[in-house]
């Protein structure tokens, strides 16, 4: 640990006035852009970088060429590697440039040093702790409406997108920037299922969708923390194993409810990603890219990027037609007898 590495409201408000836990995330950025070159560097670079944006049955998927992401993408996220290479979100770990602020005693709060989001932090415990959401769906919750007016919250399972399997963590990043934001409403109302509707709950499944998906609307707590868990043990038992159900989870919160989106999935990565030569792709999908932006670290994947791949990567690493109208009965079944 690195003194001074914690940062206290008063360390903060240097930079900015700090009433909410935003301003304290915008502040830790600030603070963070002025004593840390590399970060400096790449928010630098990612205000430069090549992007374009394909529209794919009228929703929208910006792909990044951001070559930052090239170790998180490329992780090897295998048990052997993990337990065999040092863990980056361990304090001791850490960048000596590094600071964080501590979230309700057990997190911390870090600005992620190679961003997509235009202002990107990580969230790990503090304590090295396996990646999982069932026993942290409170936090998720909670964070995401103590910094609700500027960023989303995003969640990766261990086997689909966290490049730290072995560590908890959640990622935060500037609200308004993912494009499904915009597009949830158009697409709940014209091809959402509504499968719950009680107590102030309300949940729906996307199915015709290139990456089906189910919500919830809630503004009651421990009510959504129930629906949550109901989806998970369904999911669970429909992958006919004792791990935690692969998905990808994005939650916000306005107006005084939390909107939860779950992406189930089916693979961690493309089969593009194993292939050698010419085929190969380096594009290993996680929470942000199923809410439509997709990073490329390398050049020859962001020119070769096309619709086509696009559809393919998502066909590759979600449920089936089948298997998802399969897990929206049991979902409702089980939500029905809350
Ligand atoms: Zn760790």
């Amino acid at each position: 640990m690195h003194t001074n590495f914690l940062l206290s409201d008063s360390d903060l408000s240097t930079f900015n006035e700090i009433e909410h836990w935003s301003d304290r995330l915008a502040a830790l950025l600030a603070h963070q852009m002025q004593s840390w070159k590399l970060l400096r560097n790449n928010y630098d670079e990612l205000a430069d970088i090549k992007r374009k944006t394909f529209r794919i049955d009228g929703s929208a998927h910006e792909v990044q060429w951001n070559p930052g992401r090239i170790v998180s993408s490329s992780a090897m996220v295998d048990e052997k590697s993990v337990r065999e290479r040092s863990c980056f979100l361990c304090k001791e770990n850490l960048p000596k440039e590094q600071r964080g602020i501590v979230y309700r005693d057990v997190f911390l709060v870090l600005c992620n040093p190679f961003p997509i989001f235009p202002e990107h932090f990580t969230i790990p415990r503090k304590d090295h702790t396996p990646q999982e959401v069932r026993q942290s769906f409170p936090t998720l919750l909670e964070l995401s409406r103590d910094v609700s007016d500027g960023y989303v919250i995003l969640y990766n399972g261990p086997k689909c997108g966290a490049s730290a399997p072995d560590h908890l963590h959640f990622h935060a990043g500037s609200k308004g920037f993912l494009p499904i934001e915009d597009e949830y409403e158009k697409l709940i109302t014209k091809t959402g299922e509504k499968i719950a509707d009680f107590g102030g709950l309300l949940a729906f499944a996307v199915g015709d969708f290139l990456r089906p998906f189910v919500s919830m609307e809630c503004d009651d707590e421990d009510l959504l923390q129930e629906a949550f868990i109901r989806y998970y043990e369904v999911a669970r038992q429909l992958s006919g194993g004792p791990d935690e159900p692969m998905m990808n989870v994005m939650s916000s919160f306005q107006d005084g409810e939390w909107r939860v989106i779950i992406f189930p999935r089916t693979a961690h990565r493309p089969s593009s990603f194993l292939e050698e030569g010419e085929k190969n792709m380096m594009v290993s999908p996680a929470a942000i890219d199923m809410c439509g932006v997709i990073t490329t670290p390398l050049e020859k994947d962001f020119n070769r990027i096309t619709e086509d791949y696009i559809r393919q990567m998502f066909r590759e690493v979600s449920p089936s037609r089948e298997q998802f109208t399969g897990l929206v009965q049991a979902v409702a079944a089980s939500l029905s007898d809350l």
